[in-house]
């Protein structure tokens, strides 16, 4: 994942940038501790329908049975005092998602600042950076997201992303039975 201070890339087993002195407990002092969990999907602001929330549910259980990653979803009212993307940052390894191998992916939408972010953890930049991962969201959710058309909005940044993983994760195994 990239530094929030200089953008540079940083290991999320310990989130301190070697080149700027970034480190995440700057945050903490503003952000404090984070809300409890609840799953795949915490919609905060509760702008996703019951049959949104049907729809996503689905797709992660099919998704984390064929991957093992730990897909998470959060809609934000503001990421006040920060902005979105250090939100994210934070909130990724303040919930440690994916756990110690950090075989995880956060995508937050922040209403107020009208942005989605992406974090994906490091041992898999190797399926999709976290620039690639924002540009996919950029092409295949925002349009959804500028009709306010949350449901399809949340299930796209889910599934488009997720059949990237399925793929990387299919392509390993057929790489590891030829060998
Ligand atoms: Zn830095």
């Amino acid at each position: 994942m990239k530094c929030p201070g200089c953008e540079g890339f940083i290991n999320d087993c310990s989130p301190h940038c070697e080149s700027c002195g970034f480190d995440i407990s700057e945050f903490d002092k503003c952000l404090r501790v984070p809300s409890e969990r609840s799953g795949g999907l915490n919609d905060w602001v509760g702008v996703i329908t019951d049959e949104g929330c049907g729809r996503i549910a689905d797709r992660l259980a099919a998704f984390n049975q064929a991957t093992g990653i730990d897909f998470c979803l959060v809609t934000l009212q503001t990421s006040e005092p920060r902005s979105p993307r250090e939100f994210a940052f934070w909130l990724f390894n303040r919930w440690a998602i994916g756990g110690d191998d950090h075989l995880g992916v956060l995508v937050l939408l922040s209403m107020a600042e009208r942005r989605i972010e992406v974090e994906v953890g490091y041992t898999m930049e190797k399926y999709i950076s976290d620039d690639e991962a924002s540009a996919v969201l950029e092409n295949h959710v925002v349009p959804f997201l500028k009709r306010g058309d949350f449901d399809n909005g949340l299930f796209y940044a889910l599934d488009v992303l997720a059949k990237i993983f399925e793929h990387g994760r299919a392509e390993e195994n057929k790489n590891e039975q030829a060998s």
